[in-house]
């Protein structure tokens, strides 16, 4: 006889890879779907990459703009975390490999890994120009910042000293200026006045660009008043001049040697592995090219979105590797799924909604283009940081963020002036790298 009640059938298993702003919002957007979610990522955090120059110059701390990947699905039913790397996938067996050996099998796959840095084939410079994706870039940073004031209010050397207190920041887009900005602030203001023998002129910011203007992606207009407010701050900007050559202490633009302690890199991002792990067409980037649904060619249940994906929308648009690209590109991703598994009505065609570009200069100025607002200057700022501040994960982190700027507004304080982990043990050491030669 045939059975009453037909078989319920087996819950799908959706694998997201990336914790992300991408991949949180594919999370999120799956929160009704009758599956099991799990979501990997390498760290235990999602990790709010915009503020990543704050902590780098003191001005945040790194709990501020991370937030437990846990607490955040917490009251997601059908979301499990995994705490892992992922290694690869095997299309075949339909599943992702692990740095822990384990296979985790899915029925539907979406990437979502991000990017790292990129030297444009100068890979040798990354140990002198270090640039910032990761919580551990921007604290190992910062202790190197902070570092180069501790040695020169010890060094006698004039030279080595000019080189202690020379600053410089490779590449102006966003990040490059506002680490440039940053560092402008809290040397000559926040850190000075703890310092016997700095005084606020001794110190130089440079911000190197090899094309012709500062933030090439925003207005013309915007980019000079943003250019104007990081001269006021006394950043010395170096367009249109190539670096030629990087090395622990020195960067040569234009056939001129500039002796710098701290080196930064702002200047190009590549793509995850996710390319390599399905074997699949990238770009020179790396980023894997998917259709206007985010699938690769002859895939129809492994998306990649965000920064590991080039995708052009149903617009004709090119999506930007910012954070509102990756997030729509979640949330759309993870309505389709949920639609194909309930076997209701896809969601339109992707279209990527471009809410404009914000940059901030130091903390009271910023460049603001929503389209037909365009702000410069405090309001910029104040617009800015109410974004930023919104769009942070938890209420402890838009509290305590918010507080921060407050009481640093008031004060100039930065009081996440902390040199930890193994920097401190060089910083004990007597030997100064910078010597007269290398400065010369
Ligand atoms: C310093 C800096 C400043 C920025 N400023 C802005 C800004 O002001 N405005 C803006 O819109 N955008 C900004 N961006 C860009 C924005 O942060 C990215 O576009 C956005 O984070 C992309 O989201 P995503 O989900 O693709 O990747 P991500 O947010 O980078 O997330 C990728 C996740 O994948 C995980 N992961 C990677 N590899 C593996 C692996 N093998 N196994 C497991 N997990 C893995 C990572 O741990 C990470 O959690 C900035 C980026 C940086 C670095």
């Amino acid at each position: 006889m045939a059975p009453l009640i037909a078989p319920i059938a087996k819950r799908k298993n959706i694998v997201i890879v990336g914790a992300g702003f991408g991949g949180l919002a594919a999370a999120q957007a799956l929160a009704e779907a009758h599956a099991d979610i799990t979501v990997i990522d390498r760290r235990n955090f999602h990790l709010f990459q915009p503020l990543l120059y704050q902590v780098a110059t003191a001005a945040l701390s790194p709990a501020d703009i991370s937030a437990p990947i846990r607490s955040v699905l917490r009251r997601q039913a059908n979301a499990h975390v995994m705490l892992d790397k992922v290694t690869g996938i095997d299309r075949e067996k339909r599943v992702v490999l692990t740095e822990g050996r384990r296979a985790v099998p899915f029925d539907y796959l979406v990437l979502a890994t991000g990017a790292r840095h990129s030297y444009f084939g100068r890979d040798d410079w990354a140990p002198f120009a270090p640039g910032i994706k990761t919580l551990d870039d921007a604290t190992r940073l910062r202790a190197r910042i902070l570092l180069a004031f501790e040695r020169a209010e010890l060094e006698t050397d004039p030279a080595a000293r000019r080189a202690l207190l020379t600053f410089v920041v490779i590449g102006a887009g966003p990040t490059g200026v506002e680490l440039a900005g940053s560092i402008a602030e809290l040397a000559r203001k926040s850190v000075t006045r703890d310092f016997r023998s700095i005084a606020p002129g001794d110190m130089t910011v440079v911000l190197i660009e090899a094309g012709p203007r500062i933030l090439p992606s925003f207005r013309e207009n915007l980019a000079q008043a943003a250019a104007q407010s990081l001269e006021e701050m006394g950043v010395t900007l170096r367009l249109a001049q190539p670096v030629t050559e990087v090395t622990a202490h020195t960067v040569t633009i234009s056939g001129r040697v500039l002796p710098a302690a701290t080196i930064i890199w702002a200047a190009g991002v590549k793509a995850s592995a996710a390319g390599r792990w399905l074997g699949a067409e990238t770009d020179r980037a790396g980023r894997v090219k998917v259709g206007p649904d985010f699938t690769t060619a002859g895939e129809p249940d492994i998306f990649v979105i965000g920064d590991t994906a080039a995708c052009v929308d149903e617009g004709g648009k090119a999506l930007p590797g910012v954070a509102p690209a990756a997030k729509q590109a979640g949330a759309w991703v993870g309505k389709l799924i949920a639609a194909r598994l309930a076997s209701t009505r896809e969601p339109k065609p992707f279209r990527y909604r471009d809410k404009g570009a914000m940059a901030t200069i130091g903390r009271k100025s910023a460049v603001v283009d929503l389209g037909r607002i365009r702000l410069t200057g405090g309001a910029g700022w104040l617009l800015w940081s109410a974004a930023h501040v919104w769009f942070l994960i938890g209420f402890r982190n838009r509290f305590s963020v918010a507080t921060s700027w407050l009481w640093s507004y008031l004060t100039w304080e930065r009081g996440a002036r902390l040199i930890t982990g193994q920097e401190i043990a060089r910083a004990r050491a007597p030997d100064i790298p910078i010597r007269q030669q290398d400065a010369a």
